[in-house]
């Protein structure tokens, strides 16, 4: 049976010119970037290409790129860097939907003493940027917020909160691993202090990240040892990965300038009419106007998304949901809570995210599946009861 993929949201298959480009890491360049010797210095030169890389993805200067090992210690990096370097400064603003790498941190620094504020958004995933202007105050030391939400693709208003950060002199924190490859992207035109990018939700290897550290950032590492990535991340780089995570960005800034993502929405889009025309119980989750182009969230109204993702795995289709499976119930996530969806649909969210690779006939093979096991879901729900 072949396997139809709809969760490049949580990972994205290695791309073979990615693969190509990390294997001689693994094997004969294995010198260490710090050595002075001729084997340190190729690695070197290769950490170095994919800085140029990556930071071309997001129109930043390379040395404006700090490598970590992925998006959660970028976004970790980020919020305890700052509050290090702001020792006096007790309050954190971030909205009530990040990804819980932000989330669950400042779930944390609460139970710390810190005084952080969670923006609500709307029913449809949106906040208001005035929501932000009201929070700040002097004692405030970053502002977290996604630029599109892993959940539901929707994007937020993170040009019109960078301004705002700026006008009050807080640096604004940026998680854009979702956004990154998909939109385009200029950091230091946002004027972000700092952004967050993952290199495995655009094809590049797990275990690569990168944490934008701009002009407006002042940012102590929270790691002790050596000096590298300007003393902000020390430890030896994963030179394979981070020479995967540049092959990565070229190709996502290449599919990027070449347009690919509209054909990407016109088959989500294709997905999402072929399900909700058949299954009058599925509604859409989150703004249809404002997401990012691979994402959809449906809500099927009294089925359990575990029992539909088990369901469509069996029959070849990979899709995930929100939900996280605890002492046997199934809690719907914090995102959906937040933006105060019934639980009755919440319950039954599931997320399907395409990537370029994904082709109209698997989209409607997806659909046959998907509206069979819901349907079959229902029906045998409606019996028990
Ligand atoms: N931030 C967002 C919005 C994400 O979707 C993810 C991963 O799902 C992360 C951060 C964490 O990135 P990583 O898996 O590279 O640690």
């Amino acid at each position: 049976m072949r396997t139809i993929y709809l969760d490049n949201n949580s990972t994205t298959r290695v791309a073979p010119e990615v693969f190509a480009a990390m294997e001689p890491y693994w094997r004969e360049q294995f010198g260490n970037p710090s050595s002075l010797h001729r084997a340190g210095q190729a690695a070197r030169h290769a950490v170095e290409t994919a800085r140029e890389q990556v930071a071309a993805l997001i129109g930043a200067r390379p040395r404006d790129i700090v490598f970590t090992s992925g998006g959660t210690e970028a976004d970790n990096l980020a919020i305890l860097g700052t509050l290090a370097a702001a020792p006096t400064k007790r309050h954190i603003v971030t909205t009530a939907v990040e990804h819980v790498a932000v989330h669950g941190l400042c779930e944390r620094l609460v139970r710390e003493g810190y005084r952080v504020t969670f923006l609500e958004v709307d029913p449809f995933g949106r906040l208001d940027p005035a929501r932000l202007e009201r929070a700040l105050d002097d004692d405030t030391a970053i502002a977290s917020i996604m630029y599109a939400n892993n959940e539901t693709g929707v994007i937020l208003p993170v040009e019109t909160c960078a301004e705002i950060c700026a006008a009050r002199g807080v640096p604004l924190h940026v998680d854009a691993v979702q956004a990154a490859g998909k939109l385009p992207i200029d950091a230091p035109g946002l004027g972000t202090a700092l952004m967050t990018l993952s290199a495995h939700k655009i094809h590049g290897p797990k275990g690569a990240g990168a944490l934008y550290v701009g002009r407006r950032a002042r940012l102590r590492s929270v790691h002790v040892g050596g000096h590298q990535e300007r003393d902000i991340r020390p430890g030896t780089e994963n030179v394979p990965a981070i020479v995967g995570f540049g092959a990565a960005a070229r190709l996502a800034a290449e599919r990027l300038a070449g347009g690919t993502w509209q054909g990407v929405a016109a088959l989500r889009d294709r997905l999402e009419r072929g399900v909700t025309g058949q299954v009058p119980f599925a509604r859409v989750i989150g703004d249809r106007e404002h997401r990012t182009p691979n994402t959809t969230n449906i809500g099927f109204e009294s089925l359990e998304a575990e029992a539909i993702l088990i369901a469509l795995s069996e029959q070849g289709v990979c899709a995930s949901s929100g939900s996280a499976c605890s002492s046997g119930s199934l809690e719907p996530s914090h995102v959906l809570k937040a933006m105060g969806i019934e639980e009755r649909i919440a319950h039954g969210a599931v997320r399907l995210s395409l990537s370029c690779e994904t082709t109209e006939e698997e989209i409607d093979e997806a659909v046959g599946v998907i509206v069979s096991v819901v349907k079959r879901l229902a029906s045998l729900s409606a019996v028990t009861g």
